[in-house]
This record gives C-alpha cells, sequence and structure tokens, in this order.
C-alpha cells in the first residue's frame, strides 16, 4: 500500500435521531438492518457508561491526564509467545506486550516496510504494567521516563520501535517510519517541531496507534494528538475520506452526571473513543467498513 493519500476533510453538520439502547463499549454492533430501506433511519441514539472518556484509541495521557483503568486494554498479549504477530521484525526480549490488536495493525505496517526493502525493526518496548513502568522510572529518572499511570505504554497502545542498524535519527527504519506510519493508523507521538505542545522530548522511537482516519487527518493538519482533540472539541464534526472510504468524526461532551447520549449510525460501522478527559468522540464510516 503506497502512502500517497489525500484526505478530503470537509465540516458537516451532524444528522438526526432515533430511540436506542446501550453501547456495549468498543466496537459496539449496530443493531441489524431496517425492515425498509427508503424507511430506514440515518442514526440512532445509544448511551455510553461513565467510563466512556477515559477509554479508547484517542485517549490522550500526559501530565495531567494519567491513565484510568478503563484506558488499560484488555486484549494485551506476550509478542514473544505470539510467533504469527512479529513476522519480519525482532523483540529486544522475552518481555515485549501490546495490544494484540494494535500488533496485528503494526504487523501490516511491517510487511509494507519490508516490501520497500525496510527489513531490521526491532521493538524494544511495548505494553508496561505498573511495576514495569515503577521499575522504569527509578532507574532512568523524571528526564527519561514517566511516573506509573502517565505513560503511554500503560495503556498497551504505543511502542518504542528500533533499528538493529543505527539509532532511529538514522537509520533507514526509522525514515520510513516517519514518512509513512500514520497511513496505518500510527503516529510519531513526540515530533521534534511540537515539543511546546506535547510537553514531551523529541522521541524518534515512539509511535502510538490511533487508527484511521484519525492518523491521516492528524497528518494532513499536522497536529499532534493534543492539537487534533483540541479541534475536535473545538469544531464537534470532521470528516475525512481515506482510501475510498469516507468517515465521519463527531465530538460530545460527556455528561457529568455519567451516561452520555451519542448519536451513531442506524446501520453502519462505528467505533468509540474517550479523549481522558470530558469528551467522547464516535467514528463512523460509510460503506459498513469497521473505523
Ligand atoms: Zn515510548
Amino acid at each position: 500500500m503506497k502512502a500517497t493519500r489525500l484526505a478530503a476533510l470537509v465540516v458537516l453538520a451532524v444528522v438526526a435521531v432515533k430511540a436506542g439502547q446501550h453501547a456495549k463499549g468498543w466496537f459496539a454492533e449496530p443493531e441489524g438492518k431496517a425492515a425498509a430501506a427508503d424507511a430506514a433511519p440515518m442514526s440512532r441514539i445509544v448511551q455510553t457508561d461513565a467510563d466512556q472518556p477515559y477509554r479508547g484509541d484517542l485517549v490522550l495521557v500526559d501530565r495531567t491526564h494519567p491513565v484510568r483503568e478503563a484506558g488499560r486494554l484488555d486484549d494485551v498479549v506476550n509478542l514473544f509467545e505470539h510467533p504469527e504477530l512479529k513476522h519480519g521484525y525482532g523483540l529486544m526480549d522475552t518481555t515485549v506486550s501490546l495490544s494484540k490488536r494494535v500488533a496485528e495493525k503494526w504487523q501490516v505496517l511491517a510487511d509494507a516496510a519490508r516490501a520497500d526493502g525496510i527489513r531490521h525493526f526491532v521493538i524494544n518496548s511495548g505494553y508496561r504494567d505498573e511495576a514495569a513502568q515503577k521499575k522504569l522510572y527509578a532507574e532512568k529518572g523524571s528526564d527519561y521516563a514517566l511516573p506509573p499511570g502517565y505513560s503511554e505504554h500503560n495503556l498497551g497502545l504505543s511502542m518504542d520501535v528500533g533499528s538493529t542498524t543505527a539509532s532511529m535519527n538514522a537509520a533507514p527504519e526509522g525514515n520510513w517510519l516517519s514518512k509513512h506510519a500514520w497511513a496505518y493508523g500510527f503516529i510519531l507521538r513526540y515530533p521534534e517541531d511540537k515539543t511546546a505542545v506535547t510537553g514531551i522530548q523529541f522521541e524518534p522511537w515512539h509511535f502510538r496507534y490511533v487508527g484511521l482516519p484519525h492518523s491521516v487527518i492528524m497528518h494532513d493538519r499536522g497536529w499532534t494528538l493534543e492539537e487534533y482533540l483540541a479541534a475536535l472539541k473545538e469544531q464537534h464534526t470532521l470528516t475525512a475520506l481515506v482510501d475510498g472510504v469516507s468517515y465521519e468524526v463527531d465530538y460530545y461532551t460527556a455528561s457529568p452526571s455519567g451516561e452520555t447520549a451519542i448519536s451513531v449510525p442506524a446501520d453502519g460501522a462505528y467505533t468509540v473513543s474517550g479523549d481522558n478527559d470530558d469528551g467522547i468522540i464516535v467514528t463512523s464510516s460509510a460503506g459498513g467498513e469497521k473505523p
């Protein structure tokens, strides 16, 4: 897959409403087809649970937004024990773990890189639990590590990627990732020119999964995750066309009382993520493909 997409971004209005039931969380499934196409509602309302703002692929973790228990992914696996998830790249040691879903996305990226002759990736670190983060923080100090609960690595969505040939600043692996990772749902989380926004030094090795279309929109606009979430909060709706699939991204302010009503496609695929603050983001795609 070539990383030469153009994402068309147009602001749209949010569409109508229909009665519904509780969302089942991440990757909630549509309830089924409406009886007659001409009578089908375009959207319906579901209620999120109180933890939804803290869960999902778009949660922001920084010094003021710690990882909540709901934010830790429940599909973290040890990659060393899953050879089907690590074709053509290395692992630093036998403990490297990651969300299985994110590892599958990474494998797609690694296969594409390999087709371009980039074949010396090594994952140095992925998911870190409380104890591992505590140990790292004690060893490296606050200049090079974050305290337990304040690192994206505690979610299962982030990874430190290296090359067996050179440092990521100089290696073909780092160069390829900086140019193409966004096309596969990953972002360079702490870019060199955004340290004032992220509050974190340039880390050419740290990549974070956010998924499509978000990584494409962020790439096109030159936004960090902080800037993307701020733009969504302000504009409420963004749309993007990625590889012929049109996406709509809608922002809701979470209800302080707990459940929040969100509008989702009546007959289509969607995902829901919090921003780890007071926002809930609904991403829907036309054509029934899961965002
Ligand atoms: Zn990292």
